[in-house]
């Protein structure tokens, strides 16, 4: 079945005992058990309930993965899967992540002991020579956040084979309906259902999907041990969400490719990133990678953080707020706000600037949009 059939479909059948074609939230902690050591398949909520299950299985189908897990956060999935590491272990990471991803390895996997090592992603062979004996997993994001830059997932999945190590790929911009790291030799998943696959902004939540069984059981293990489950109501959201997905991303993709091609020729834009343009460095891998360049765009603009204020303070429909991945359109300012939490000097050296903002494209009408950036530029 395709990607769309299965979105709706996987894990999904119509209620048995009623016939509801809508997936019921079973808003229950326990349930009652036939004899002693005899039940159902499930137990206790946090340990599993029918409707994350549910969720479980749709995540698995759409990443083309065989295992899927639901957790209460984004970075409660993160969590789950470094908390596979031991002391003395190490990490390799690429160096353009997600801003709570650099600090949970920074402030909390750290004090663990387990160290991570930060790569320069434009230098894809450092990916090797970051390699150490005791070097137990690589982590990265592609397209990277704020910058969009693309890494090579092939490539580095061939390098953490050759030394054993196991591969994670955080999916959250691209989402699984233009990217399927698994396909391209990821081990694990890690993906924030908070944006794109909720896809409405009324939800926080994670998800991990393997093709391997034997980080899946062990995964499963940790998801239970520690607990950073995602509530039924949560559960159910994300399942809807994932329902539209296909139609949702085609519609931020054509807006975000309007209107980066928009801003490209804008005099007040010094700089784009956008994945779908010709201009973007790596045009030619994000087209052989993705199925489709997603629906966001960061910019610098002339003039520095003055113009970046006034710009801010001009746009209507775009909404000054975190997150991404919602119907609605966003604007952050990463340097105050997504990457806020990095030392200035460490941000800088990342090419984070004080005038770069990042939109997060929704799905409004693309000639809205454009009035609405043309008219936020126009003025000064
Ligand atoms: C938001 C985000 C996370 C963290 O997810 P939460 O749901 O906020 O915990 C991780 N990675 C990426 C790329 C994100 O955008």
């Amino acid at each position: 079945m395709e990607f769309e059939t299965r979105a709706i479909h996987e894990g999904q059948q119509p209620d048995p005992q009623t016939g509801a074609v809508i997936v019921p939230i079973y808003l229950t902690s326990t349930y009652q058990q036939d004899a002693i050591g005899k039940h159902k398949g499930y137990e206790y909520s946090r340990t599993g309930n029918p409707t994350r299950t549910a969720l479980e299985e749709a995540l698995a189908s759409i990443e083309n993965g065989q295992f899927g897990l639901a957790f209460a956060s984004g970075l409660a999935a993160t969590t789950t899967v470094l908390s596979m590491l031991k002391s003395g272990d190490h990490i390799v990471a690429g160096d353009d992540l997600y801003g709570g991803t650099y600090r949970l390895l920074e402030r909390v996997v750290k004090n663990w002991g387990v160290n991570t090592t930060y790569v320069d992603i434009d230098h894809i062979a450092d990916f090797e020579t970051a390699i150490q004996p005791n070097t137990k997993l690589i982590w990265i994001e592609t397209p990277t956040n704020p910058l969009l830059k693309i890494i090579d997932i092939a490539v580095v999945a061939n390098i953490a084979h050759k030394n054993n190590i196991i591969l994670v790929v955080d999916n959250t911009f691209a989402s699984p309906y233009f990217q399927k790291p698994l396909d391209l030799g990821a081990d694990i998943v890690v993906h924030s259902t908070t944006k794109y696959l909720g896809g409405h902004s009324d939800i926080i939540g994670g998800a991990v999907i393997t093709s391997n069984e034997q980080l899946y059981t062990e995964l499963k293990f940790y998801q239970n041990a520690i607990g950073a489950v995602p509530s039924p109501f949560d559960s159910w959201l994300v399942l809807r969400g994932i329902k539209t997905l296909a139609v949702r991303m085609r519609e931020h993709e054509k807006n975000a490719l309007f209107l980066a091609k928009f801003l490209e020729k804008h005099p007040k834009v010094e700089r784009i990133y956008y994945p779908g343009l010709l201009s973007h460095e790596q045009h030619q891998l994000a087209k052989e990678q993705m199925s489709g360049f997603g629906g966001m765009i960061s910019l610098e603009l002339k003039g520095g953080f003055a113009e970046v204020e006034k710009f801010a303070s001009r746009l209507k429909l775009f909404l000054l707020a975190e997150s991404l991945g919602g119907v609605e359109s966003l604007l952050c300012y990463p340097a105050k706000m997504t990457h806020g939490s990095l030392p200035e000097a460490e941000r800088l050296k990342r090419g984070i600037n004080d005038n770069l903002v990042r939109l997060s494209v929704g799905i409004e009408h693309l000639l809205d949009l454009q009035a609405d950036l043309e008219n936020a530029l126009s003025s000064s």
